[in-house]
């Protein structure tokens, strides 16, 4: 299978696609056509483990690895998970299920596709016959770089530089990436919000002068970001099993369709659902959930894209605090009928005026598919309290988002009877103070603090990569304004 870009002037193999993480020009790469998954075949996935799945789904767009080597390190990765099953799916009332994606090493979904981008990553260098040195450079908004940071410590033939904005990540994100253990790993703090360091990087991938002077170091960059492809891919899967699993527990018929609530910032997560719908998957509507940053919001229900003129607002669901929602791209592409020049017209008016607008036919066809709405911070303090007096379930912020933004979707379309999925991002141990305020409403200025008061509130298992942070020394401090980030980079690599 070959891979195209948005915006038109490539088309490469997967490997080639994971390798490089982003199009020559500026576009993303997605797959010329999309393979499906027959009846039959999900049938056939029903009594296969959430690795097999996973490996299955993988297998349909990576035609060109291994088989048995991506089962194999479907495995790997997922055995790196707490408890029996990587996704669980959790019952909370008649019809409304929470995916838990966050029983990873790091605590957030992002470990569902970088537990296994190495792998992908390196076998990707060997098909293409790459022989340098890969440098992963990552933008985070704070959950991405853990993962990421987890995901290539050590690993061979890669080093992985992680910029995350000064001011935009929580306590404990900000620890987490500080104390990463690991020869080939670098933090950096840039000054500015999560748009300034996403913006920054981007701009190294896409500068020659930068490219020809690691080259000059013998090394290759690439991209362990949401638009890399092969983060995208393994997220597809666990739409494909949280369906499977409802049609185990007898919930629902085979075929039957099911909504899925997804809180949204970079739109790679809920995109991984539109792809598992195009291939074949009996999904409903997409809610899309949005903080204070609510952009998509409005793109969803208005039909144009503006960030002139938007003010950036910190919230306490920081890794959706995002204006430009980079994995949109990839269904502007798709809503356009594939039309790669008026998707680059698009980008490029974003970038140089702040705005772009879809056609009213396409904005008709986005709401087919999306529902969109977003919750403010006193509503998602209030859901995750509801939900824990109602239920004893607690959620983190962002999945206190989603439910916010869930519930108003059954009071909009009481007639929709389908099945909701609420996809889960985070535990709650990861925002302690914040989620601790929701339960309680009590101010800890300690995180650990929060955990602990968490715990004995809820009961619920400290995970251990949280609770041994604190022991662990700090290995990074740097903090540079935008401008100097690629001189960063050149430290780092050495002579
Ligand atoms: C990254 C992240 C999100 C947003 O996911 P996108 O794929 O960027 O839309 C939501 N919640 C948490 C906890 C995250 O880490």
């Amino acid at each position: 299978m070959y891979f195209i870009s948005t915006r038109g002037e490539e088309r490469v193999t997967a490997a080639q696609a994971i390798v490089q993480g982003l199009a020559k020009d500026g576009g993303l790469f997605v797959p010329e056509v999309f393979p499906t998954v027959s009846r039959e075949e999900l049938e056939e996935m029903l009594g296969m483990s959430y690795a097999e799945r996973a490996a299955f789904v993988l297998s349909k767009y990576l035609e060109e690895y291994d088989k048995d080597g991506l089962l194999a390190a479907c495995e790997k990765a997922y055995a790196k998970f707490e408890g029996s099953d990587p996704a669980p799916l959790v019952k909370i009332s008649d019809g409304v299920y929470i995916l838990e994606l966050f029983h990873g090493p790091t605590c957030a979904f992002k470990d569902m596709a970088l537990t296994l981008l190495p792998y992908l990553l390196r076998t990707g260098c060997d098909l293409v016959g790459i022989k340098e040195q890969i440098l992963i450079l990552v933008a985070t908004s704070g959950d991405t770089g853990k993962a990421a940071l987890e995901g290539f410590k050590d690993a061979d033939g890669v080093k992985i530089m992680v910029f995350y904005p000064d001011d935009g990540v929580s306590k404990m994100q900000k620890l987490q990436m500080c104390t990463q253990e690991g020869e080939n790993v670098n933090v950096v703090a840039v000054k500015g919000n999560f748009d300034d360091c996403q913006t920054a990087v981007k701009k190294i991938f896409n500068s020659e002068e930068c490219k020809e002077a690691l080259l000059s170091k013998n090394t290759r960059l690439s991209s362990a970001n949401s638009i890399n492809f092969g983060r995208l891919a393994p997220q597809i899967a666990y739409y494909f099993s949280a369906y499977l699993d409802l049609i185990s527990a007898g919930q629902i018929e085979m075929g039957e369709e099911v909504n899925f609530t997804v809180p949204t910032g970079n739109f790679g997560n809920i995109l991984a659902a539109y792809y598992a719908k195009k291939m074949g998957l009996p999904v409903g509507k997409l809610v899309c959930a949005s903080n204070k940053n609510n952009v998509l919001t409005d793109f969803i229900r208005g039909g144009e894209y503006r960030i002139v003129g938007r003010q950036f607002h910190k919230t306490m669901s920081p890794s959706m605090d995002i204006l430009i929602s980079s994995n949109l791209e990839r269904f502007v592409f798709e809503l356009s009928g594939r039309d790669a020049p008026l998707t680059a017209e698009r980008m490029k008016s974003l970038s140089e005026r702040g705005t772009y607008t879809i056609s009213p036919k396409e904005k008709e066809e986005m709401q087919r598919e999306f529902f969109a709405g977003f919750s403010s911070e006193d509503d998602t303090v209030e859901t995750i309290y509801d939900l824990f007096t109602e239920i004893g379930y607690p959620m983190d912020t962002h999945t206190g988002v989603a439910m916010s933004v869930a519930r108003e979707y059954f009071e909009k379309e009481k007639d929709d009877k389908r099945n909701m999925v609420i996809v889960s991002t985070a535990s709650p141990y990861k925002f302690p103070q914040d989620v601790l305020y929701a339960l309680t409403g009590n101010d800890v200025k300690d995180s650990f603090k929060g955990i602990k008061r968490i715990n004995v509130l809820t009961a619920m298992k400290i995970p251990k990569s949280l609770s041994g942070l604190r022991d662990k020394p700090v290995r990074f401090k740097t903090s540079v304004p935008v401008s100097k980030a690629f001189d960063e980079i050149l430290n780092f690599l050495g002579d």
